[in-house]
This record gives structure tokens, C-alpha cells and sequence, in this order.
């Protein structure tokens, strides 16, 4: 079979062809246009491809979704709802067509091809310039009714009143994002300007980094356990550059973790840092479309 899968995000699209072992092959990508989008995916798609036929893709996309209409609050030209998987099935009619949200699919792919390796029922999240996420089990990414389940970063978290981007107040993004932790540090007097440096003043030991690095821990600990006394998971896996902050962020989340998670089939979870980096979202595209997984509802 000769399948596809295709990443499309606010700052690149990424296109591969899937191995036959179901693994994807190494990706092509192109910045992402401010208008049209859709013909960017195309002609990456057409040199991914290259005349061969198109049997299957497997397309991953920012979200929010609404059903296969993806309309990504952080890509303009789409925010008011696009037609992905119309668009897909009339340029590729004889391909099977799978569009499901780039948070679930990065925990698909870790699930298939990463950290996520060996478990059976595993939580996906993405700590970045938002916080996204994904809920596998047993093989079978859920969506949910509109495709937007594992969307954690919009559990909202004790003690906060920060406004989050979705409109609502005290997600977990508003709280535990790179942007979101930054903002609360200059507010209290750091003069930084990225999550990276952040996490290098937080390591170097700058107490107004570290209080914004235990503030994002905490709470992502918080919404952890609640999620996996809800979905009874046995692995969180996260990715994202801000989870790359190393002991000041996994070391208040473990013990936020630890406090909040009481229940006997909540003590042994285990809480691990993604393997592929930004390519987690392509691999799980890939994965759909591969053998072995598969997404509810179908
Ligand atoms: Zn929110």
C-alpha cells in the first residue's frame, strides 16, 4: 500500500511517505503560508508522492476540529472552519482519508513509534507555546464527538484566574505553557523573553524562573492526576520544548502528582518525556494509516 501522512501546523506543514513496516520515511517541509494553505499541502503532498498512486493519508492537524473541519485558532486563513478532509478526498479520491487532531496524533505516534512503546492505555501532552494532548487506548486514538478529546490544557487548575486564549479562565494552558509562564515571570520581575530562557535561569538557579517553572509544574501534576484517576491510564508521556526544562519543571510535577493522586491504581503511573521531538505528530499520521491502530469513532 502506499500511504501518506501529513503534519499541517501554525509554523511548518510536513509531509512523509509511510514504510512498509509502517514507520514514517524521512519528512519534507515547507513553512506555512499565511493564505493558502491548503495548496502548500498539496504541493508538498505532490512531492511527497511523486506520481506514485495514493492510497492512503493520514493527516494531523492543529485543532480545534469539528468533525474532518479543522479550525485552528492559531493558522488565520482556517480559523473560521476549512473543509480538510473534503479538500483531501476530492484532490486524492481514491485514498482513504483520516484527519485527526495533532495532540492525538502525537500521542499516537509516541504510543506506536516512541516513548509510549509497551504501554496499553497512555495520555499524550504537548507542553509548548500551548499545552495539547491526546488519549490512547488499546490502540485506538479517541476523538471523541467532535474529535477534540485530550485537549488537557483546557482542564482548568486550582487557585488560578489567568484568562486563558480558548476564553475560558485557570486552564492549564493559561497556566503551564512556555508563553503562559514567561508572562507570569516578567510580571513579577524577571526580564526575560522566551521559555528557553526561562528554563536556563530557572537552572541556574534564578528564583523568580524557578517559582514560574514550580507554578507550570505544579499545575500540570495537578491536571495529571486528575486525568489518570478519570481515564485509569498506566503512562504519561509529554513532549513539547518547554518539557525540555528538565528538574525545575518534572520535579514540582512529580510531587503535585504524588500529592494528588491518592488512589491506590494511580501509584504507580509513570510520567516519562517524549522521544521524537517535533516529528511526533507526523509518526502518529503515519500510524493511522499503517497497520495496528486506529481511530474512535471511526
Ligand atoms: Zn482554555
Amino acid at each position: 500500500m502506499t500511504a501518506f501522512a501529513i503534519d499541517i501546523g501554525a509554523t511548518k506543514i510536513a509531509a512523509c511517505r509511510v514504510g512498509p513496516d509502517g514507520m514514517p520515511s524521512e519528512p519534507q517541509t515547507v513553512p506555512t503560508p499565511a493564505v493558502g494553505v491548503w495548496q502548500a499541502c498539496v504541493d508538498l503532498l505532490d512531492s511527497v508522492v511523486g506520481g506514485d498512486p495514493v492510497e492512503a493519508i493520514g493527516i494531523s492537524t492543529a485543532g480545534p476540529l469539528d468533525g474532518e473541519t479543522a479550525g485552528p485558532i492559531n493558522i488565520p486563513e482556517w480559523a473560521p472552519g476549512f473543509g480538510l478532509g473534503d479538500a483531501a478526498r476530492e484532490r486524492y479520491p481514491d485514498a482513504r482519508v483520516e484527519v485527526v487532531l495533532d495532540g492525538a496524533c502525537a500521542a499516537l505516534g509516541e504510543y506506536a513509534f516512541g516513548a509510549g512503546r509497551g504501554a496499553t492505555d497512555l495520555l499524550g501532552m504537548i507542553v509548548s507555546s500551548g499545552v495539547g494532548g491526546g488519549i490512547i487506548r488499546s490502540g485506538t486514538v479517541m476523538g471523541g464527538r467532535t474529535g477534540n478529546a485530550g485537549h488537557i490544557g483546557h482542564i482548568p487548575v486550582p487557585d488560578s484566574a489567568d484568562v486563558c486564549a480558548c476564553g475560558g479562565i485557570g486552564c492549564l494552558e493559561a497556566v503551564a505553557s512556555g508563553p503562559s509562564s514567561v508572562r507570569w515571570a516578567r510580571a513579577n520581575g524577571w526580564t526575560g523573553d522566551t521559555g528557553i530562557e526561562l528554563a536556563r535561569a530557572a537552572k541556574s538557579g534564578d528564583e523568580i524562573a524557578l517559582a514560574a517553572m514550580a507554578r507550570a509544574g505544579t499545575a500540570l501534576g495537578t491536571a495529571i492526576a486528575g486525568a489518570a484517576a478519570l481515564l485509569d491510564i498506566d503512562l504519561v508521556v509529554i513532549g513539547g520544548g518547554f518539557a525540555l526544562s528538565g528538574g525545575p519543571l518534572w520535579d514540582p510535577l512529580e510531587t503535585a502528582l504524588r500529592r494528588h493522586a491518592g488512589l491506590r491504581y494511580l501509584r504507580d503511573l509513570d510520567v516519562v518525556p517524549a522521544l521524537l521531538g517535533s516529528g511526533a505528530s507526523l509518526a502518529g499520521g503515519a500510524a493511522l494509516v499503517g497497520d495496528g491502530y486506529r481511530r474512535w469513532p471511526i
